[in-house]
């Protein structure tokens, strides 16, 4: 290249750099560098009309020196999410004072920089007076920010468009962290939701709205489509109202009626059935075993002194007795359609459907086996074991005895496996009576 070409590329570049100065200079919108401590290090001639300051005032201060108080403290807390990873933001609002106590809402933009070593060495940005439109934008986020209910815009792709602070602070996130993020990576109970409303949209609203529990708290959503999206890219917004006071008293009711159904036939010291449930099965059972023509029997189960084993351990010892027999029991007596329970004090009933003597003999035989086998907790164990004395009487129903009489016929039942049990405690106790088996035409009709 000789001296001549040398000049007209200097002379060109010079040009260039004219242009692309006055570019900056009269640019309505304000060009700014700041280093990695975020203090300007240029800025273009935009400040004098937007900030009111000539940009040897504005270069060695900071964005957070032109902020009032308050202000300062929203931009930095917006601004650190950006900068703690180097990222790129857009469309951070901010409102700045002028020196003559004017205010000028700025829309910044920056993407951050780094020498060739890869170092981060600042942002290089741009800002845009948006004073009219801004402070309107302002007072909606902060509404936004401030409402404690937990507010979002999820897009078509079930992405989180926005998310306002309170849906920030369910997730314990950041609003930055959560915003571009498919919604299924924090909340997949919404995300499921949100897959049915964008199949709906036709009708969202007008059915009954989802509940969601996140973490100990449950919201009811209110999910609407934006009114002005295409129809090709509808976007939704959520609004979850805490709904967990309301929804503890729910369980906390559901819990109590539970546990009154319950307690209506379940005996509170064993878990066993109580004996207005057992006397209930009892006469179900023999209206049934009428109908099929099949014996019931009755093993009516009577601890063996145990007036001595309280007296001896004492009461609290005495109930956990009653609860380990109460499961021993359990094991023998687990047939299909076998109903056990605890009759009273320390007598236990078992009603046995479809079961001749012989079988409900076999059964008491099992169960004094199995008491053999009971280990008391430590200084609570009798020398002689815990024993039981058991009654066990049979009715073979009588078919051509219409209508049958359930009531009578289970006082009968019940009144020959008492005898048989009497028995059973007279005989030296331990012992197992067998009751003659009875027809239920032999039974007193109740109410004749
Ligand atoms: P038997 O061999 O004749 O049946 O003598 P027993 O001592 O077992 O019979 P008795 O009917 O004289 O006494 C029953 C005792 O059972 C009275 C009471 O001390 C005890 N008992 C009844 N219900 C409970 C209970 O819920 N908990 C406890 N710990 N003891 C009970
Ligand atoms: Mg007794
Ligand atoms: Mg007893």
């Amino acid at each position: 290249m000789d001296a001549t070409e040398n000049t007209a590329q200097q002379a060109s570049q010079a040009t260039t750099l004219r242009h692309l100065q006055s570019i900056l200079d009269y640019n309505t919108d304000w060009i700014w560098e700041v280093d990695a401590q975020g203090r300007y290090t240029y800025s273009s001639n935009a400040c004098r009309v937007l900030l009111g300051r000539p940009p040897e005032d504005v270069v060695g201060r900071t964005p957070f020196d032109f902020m009032p108080d308050g202000e300062q403290q929203r931009v930095m807390r917006i601004f650190q999410q950006y900068a703690s990873t180097h990222s790129a933001f857009r469309g951070l609002v901010n409102r700045n004072v002028r020196p003559d106590g004017s205010i000028v809402v700025l829309e910044t933009s920056g993407v951050p920089l780094f020498n060739p070593a890869g170092d981060f060495v600042g942002y290089r940005g741009i800002d845009r007076d948006i004073t009219d439109i801004g402070e309107r934008y302002l007072q909606l986020e902060a509404v936004c920010d401030f409402v404690p209910v937990p507010l979002c815009i999820v897009d078509v792709q079930r992405r989180f468009v926005m998310a306002n602070q309170a849906l920030a602070a369910v997730l314990g996130m950041a609003t930055s962290a959560i915003e571009g993020q498919p919604v299924s990576q924090f909340l997949p109970g919404l995300d499921a939701c949100l897959v049915a409303s964008f199949a709906a949209l036709d009708t969202l609203g007008s059915e009954a709205q989802p509940e969601l529990e996140i973490g100990a708290r449950w919201f009811h959503l209110t999910i609407t489509t934006l009114p002005d999206d295409p129809r090709d890219r509808p976007r939704l917004s959520v609004a979850m109202t805490d709904i967990t006071a309301q929804k503890n008293v729910e369980q906390e009711l559901a819990r109590m009626n539970r546990q009154l159904a319950r307690h209506a036939y379940e005996d509170y010291l064993t878990g066993l059935f109580n004996r207005r449930h057992l006397d209930s099965v009892l006469r179900t059972e023999l209206a049934r075993a009428h109908r099929a023509g099949a014996p019931t029997s009755l093993l009516m189960l009577d601890l063996d002194h145990f007036k001595q084993y309280n007296d001896r351990f004492g009461h609290q010892a005495g109930d956990e007795c009653l609860r380990l027999v109460a499961d021993k029991i359990a094991t023998v007596i687990s047939r299909k359609g076998d109903c056990l329970g605890r009759f009273g004090g320390e007598e236990f009933m078992a009603v046995l459907p479809h079961t001749p003597p012989e079988g409900a003999h076999a059964v008491a035989l099992r169960l004094q086996q199995a008491m053999r086998g009971l280990q008391m907790p430590e200084g609570a164990q009798p020398a002689s074991g815990i024993t039981l004395s058991a009654g066990v009487a049979t009715l073979y129903p009588d078919v051509s005895r219409q209508p049958f009489d359930a009531d009578s016929a289970a006082s009968c039942l019940l009144q020959a496996a008492d005898q048989a049990l009497y028995r059973a405690k007279s005989a030296g106790r331990n012992q197992i009576v067998v009751h003659d088996a009875l027809w239920s035409q032999a039974c007193p009709v109740a109410s004749a």
